[in-house]
């Protein structure tokens, strides 16, 4: 499909492809917009389904009765609706949601200015469009106006219209007054059931979000959060430290990557005591280690999350940490991403500055990814640039990526920070690498994130070789 738009003119195939988005990344109870997304896929599938029903059976009832034009507007609504569903369940969502919210409103508007009321059965059919407002205004809630404001509007100005009913039918397409009181009962059902399916549908959302949340709070609790932990090794090989990566194994889901719950942790909060956590575990490893003479050099990096940097007490908190634990501060460095350091610049320096005082390192994690700009680099207090693991990544295909590597190497050269290489995972990776100056990598090639009793085992085994071989990756000298 791609290859066949993508000989489209620019314009036309950048709209078609955003029409068919697909947003299968995003079903996920983790994210705002995974849950969004979720949400979206159940209105469709709830409200496509009950269209299929009851558009099909009336579409059978005029048949009977030779009114061609209401077959029609039921036959369309038929038909689309199980397109709706079957993008929906490809979950090709955006293009569901247009088709199924514009096929039923004007479905239901048609049907209501053809449809005279009498005065034994007055007009039901605007019913209908009290969960297409709802529906419709849930949907597209992240969308443009039209489709965020546009389409809810129509609902409830075609209610306001039909409540009235001052709308004029056109002569000869009213409905047979036979079905008048079955219609009535209809719409009644549809009307209602379907504003409480849209209710339902939020609610079962809100609650999801709610376990999760509660789950990870007791995680905290119960101490189902460990930390694994991925070398770092210098040019010959040598492990001179370690990133600290977070992992909760679950009771009942099994393990679940970090990459899943940090963002609810960082929408709910909840990453400020996790990051706590983190930290404390880290140092109470680094205390263990100053302990042991072959491991009293490691370092620990620890990601901060910009929530939990941006709290008032932060320094305070981890000058705290630090020497409750009695640890060497320089032995910790902590991992910013470029977003967290974006804004509040004076504040940003000043935080480092009182951290780096003390002792403790920092590193730009990701680099290369976000906003940083060139004075920004120059004000921070920083000791180290991470480059992002996209970059290594596609280092072999895309020339340009090279010529990235490359100017950040240099660039960190100039302004006196040091440099490491995350998501090595070929040789050629590291010989692109080594070849343009890096001189600390960290990636599957050396080693998996680990748990402490693997990682202590493959520290304990003397050489670089042996350690490749223990850890089943070869060894960089
Ligand atoms: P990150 O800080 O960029 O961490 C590196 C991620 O890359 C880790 O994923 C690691 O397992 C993975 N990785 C390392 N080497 C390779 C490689 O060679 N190839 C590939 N494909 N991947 C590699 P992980 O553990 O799933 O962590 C994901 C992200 O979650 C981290 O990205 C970090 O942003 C966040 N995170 C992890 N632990 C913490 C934490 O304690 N606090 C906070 N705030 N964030 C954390
Ligand atoms: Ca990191
Ligand atoms: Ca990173």
């Amino acid at each position: 499909m791609y290859s066949y738009f993508s000989r489209l003119p620019r314009p036309f195939f950048n709209l078609i492809r955003r029409f068919c988005t697909f947003d299968e990344d995003h079903i996920s109870q983790w994210t705002s917009t995974g849950r969004h997304n979720i949400r979206v896929k159940n209105l469709i599938l709830i409200g496509g389904s009950t269209a299929i029903v009851v558009a099909g059976a009336w579409g059978l009832y005029f048949l009977t009765k030779h009114n061609t034009v209401f077959v029609a507007i039921n036959l369309a609504t038929v038909l689309s609706s199980i397109v709706a569903i079957c993008l929906a369940s490809r979950n090709r969502l955006r293009a569901a949601a247009i088709i199924i919210a514009h096929v039923l409103l004007l479905a239901v508007i048609t049907s209501c200015i053809l449809k005279a009321p009498t005065p034994g059965f007055p007009r039901s059919g605007h019913l209908n469009l009290l969960p297409l407002i709802a529906g419709t205004f849930l949907i597209f809630i992240k969308e443009k106006p039209y489709l965020r404001v546009g389409l809810p509007l129509l609902g409830v100005l075609a209610f306001v219209a039909f409540s009235t009913n001052s709308i004029p039918v056109p002569a000869g397409l009213s409905l047979p007054s036979d079905a008048g009181s079955i219609g009535m009962w209809v719409n009644n059902i549809t009307g209602l059931g379907g504003t409480c399916a849209v209710v339902a549908v939020m609610h079962s959302s809100l609650s999801a979000r709610r376990a999760l949340e509660s789950d990870m709070w007791q995680a905290l609790a119960r101490g189902e959060f460990h930390l694994a932990y991925q070398p770092q090794v210098n040019e010959s090989g040598r492990i001179f430290g370690v990133e600290a990566l977070l992992r909760w194994n679950h009771p009942t889901r099994g393990p679940i990557s970090p990459q899943e719950f940090i963002p609810l942790a960082e929408e709910t909060g909840m990453i400020i005591p996790i990051g706590e956590w983190v930290l404390r575990t880290a140092c109470a490893q680094l205390a263990e280690w100053a302990k042991v003479p072959h491991k009293a050099h490691l370092t620990i990096a620890v990601n901060v999350s910009a929530l939990q940097f941006r709290q008032p007490d932060f320094v305070q908190q981890v000058k705290q940490i630090v020497s409750l634990s009695g640890i060497n501060p320089s032995r910790l460095e902590l991992e910013l991403t470029e977003s967290a350091v974006a804004e509040d610049s004076d504040n940003v320096v000043k935080k480092m500055q009182a951290l780096k005082r003390h002792g403790i390192t920092w590193s730009l994690d990701d680099f290369g990814t976000g906003y940083s700009s060139l004075s920004s680099l120059k004000r921070l207090p920083l000791d180290k640039l991470k480059i992002d693991q996209s970059f290594v990544r596609d280092l072999l295909t895309d020339e340009r990526n090279i010529a990235i590597v490359d100017t950040i190497i240099q660039l960190s050269g100039n302004l006196g920070l040091k440099v490491i290489a995350e998501g090595v995972e070929t040789e050629e990776h590291l010989q692109v690498l080594s070849k343009a100056g890096c001189k600390s990598y960290q990636g599957y090639l050396f080693s998996r994130p680990l748990p402490i009793s693997a990682l202590d085992e493959l520290i304990g085994v003397s050489s670089p070789s042996q350690r490749a071989e223990k850890a089943g990756r070869r060894h960089v000298a």
